[in-house]
């Protein structure tokens, strides 16, 4: 006889809400937290302020996850974003939009968020327990049966893997349901760091640390992978680039990392000028101030520390008028502030990565309730699966909306029924 209906393993955003899914529809729920407390990483989201979802329709949504963002066609049906704000209205947390796109909770603080699903939990019976990490799925090679953990065994018959991935160690997700799942037969995909600071071999971005610059264009430079490119903010670090554009960046880069060992990037900081609007935009402010040098032009475009960099690089002298600069450094110049070059040798790996690139096969899981087409009442959420979404509140909407489905355990036909009985 079981002593629970479904065992929850990683109290994430995605466990938590498995587990008062669950709950709500009356099953007897354990969930177990290897870390203090639950939710550790969620209360990390969003710099603490937890941006929990964003604004788009679940087409732009799913596109924004590459090849297998189609894989959450059945759960954003069932839970998308305005079913999860609705969520958190009926738990006590209102939500906003400041800037239209990227949703947080109206106090900009993830503890908020965490409290309010804690607090749900209680509300629900949910059993949770903390400092017990699984490790060790029991199985007949068709129906799951129990979990160990170093101290005890629980049975049920259902158990959700909601482990995370492995960014971050220190928040808890050390990609222990990865080995879980191989062991329960599972294909686990190559596994990147994703959504982090990236190195450069250009040593000269140590005098630019710190600064921000808004609204960048960054794209491969390799013949095969012209298509990658990402916009937003970039800031210089002392060994390299972080910001907006670098995170989302960050998750095609490392697999061509691998496999050519440097990657080489060129950047447009600039707002999109190409070498001629830059030459015009020269000359116009030329016309304005004619004792104007190279780098008094260059400073109307970028930061000081930057501009000087980049004359350097160019071998153009920054004192100079730029019409008095030889021509092989006017070219270079105009050339350099058009796309700047930098080649990206590393980064600090899981340590600094907010995302796992790959995870759990999707082939063997079944879209519609996320339960493992490998084992019986075997079930996943969040990103242990192989998804990653860019940053924006695409990853804890994937985990919430998983969350909320694998808590159905296969009865997916109440998914409308259950939504509203969340909302009673
Ligand atoms: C610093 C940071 C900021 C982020 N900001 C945002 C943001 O603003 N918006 C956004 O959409 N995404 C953000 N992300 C990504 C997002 O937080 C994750 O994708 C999401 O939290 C994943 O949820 P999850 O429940 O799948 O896993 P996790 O939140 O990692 O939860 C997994 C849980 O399982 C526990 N666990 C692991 N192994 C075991 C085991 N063997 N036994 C028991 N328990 C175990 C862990 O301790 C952890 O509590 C951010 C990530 C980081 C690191």
């Amino acid at each position: 006889m079981s002593a629970y209906s479904v065992i929850i393993a990683g109290s994430g955003a995605a466990g938590m809400m498995a587990a008062i899914v669950a709950a709500r529809r009356c099953e007897k729920v354990l969930l177990l937290e290897k870390l203090a407390k639950p939710g550790a990483k969620l209360k990390a989201t969003g710099g603490g302020r937890c941006n929990l979802t964003n604004t788009l329709d679940n087409e732009t949504f799913m596109a924004r996850f590459g090849r297998e963002g189609r894989f959450m066609t059945p759960a954003l049906n069932a839970f998308d974003h305005d079913a999860l704000t609705a969520f958190f209205r009926d738990i006590g947390v209102e939500t906003h939009a400041p800037d239209g796109y990227r949703v947080f909770p109206l106090t900009h603080n993830a503890e908020t968020i965490l409290s309010a699903l804690e607090k749900e939990l209680e509300r629900l019976g949910v059993d949770v327990r903390c400092h017990q990490r699984v490790t060790g799925l029991v199985h007949d090679g068709q129906c799951v049966a129990s979990v160990e953990t170093a101290s005890e065994t629980f049975y049920a018959p259902h158990v959700i893997l909601a482990t995370g991935g492995m960014g971050y160690p220190q928040l808890g997700a050390e990609g222990d349901g990865y080995a879980l799942a191989e062991a329960a037969g599972h294909t686990v995909t190559d596994l990147y760091p994703a959504m982090m600071p990236l190195r450069t071999k250009e040593t000269w971005v140590q005098h630019c640390r710190a600064e921000t610059i808004p609204k960048v264009t960054i794209r491969v430079d390799l013949k095969k992978h012209k298509k990658l490119r990402a916009d937003g903010d970039l800031i210089f670090t002392k060994t390299g680039i972080r910001g907006p554009a670098v995170l989302d960046f960050a998750r095609e880069v490392t697999p061509l990392l691998e496999r050519y060992g440097e990657v080489p990037l060129r950047v447009n900081m600039t707002k999109g000028m190409n070498e001629d609007d830059l030459l015009n935009h020269f000359k116009t402010v030329q016309n304005d101030r004619r004792d104007a040098t190279t780098l008094d032009l260059v400073k109307t475009l970028l930061p000081e520390p930057l501009g000087l960099q980049l004359c350097t690089l160019a071998n153009a002298d920054p004192g100079l008028p730029f019409s008095r600069q030889p021509g092989q450094a006017k070219s270079d110049l105009l050339k350099t502030l058009a796309w700047t070059p930098l080649t990206v040798t590393g980064h600090d790996g899981f340590k600094m990565a907010m995302i796992t690139r790959g995870g759990v096969s999707l082939k063997e899981i079944r879209p519609e309730t996320m339960e493992s087409k490998k084992l019986e009442g075997l079930y996943f959420c969040g990103e242990i699966m192989n998804l990653d979404g860019p940053c924006g509140g695409y990853n804890l909407q994937w985990s919430f909306a998983s969350g909320f489905v694998a808590g159905h355990l296969g009865r997916k036909d109440n998914y409308k029924r259950d939504y509203s009985a969340c909302r009673s």
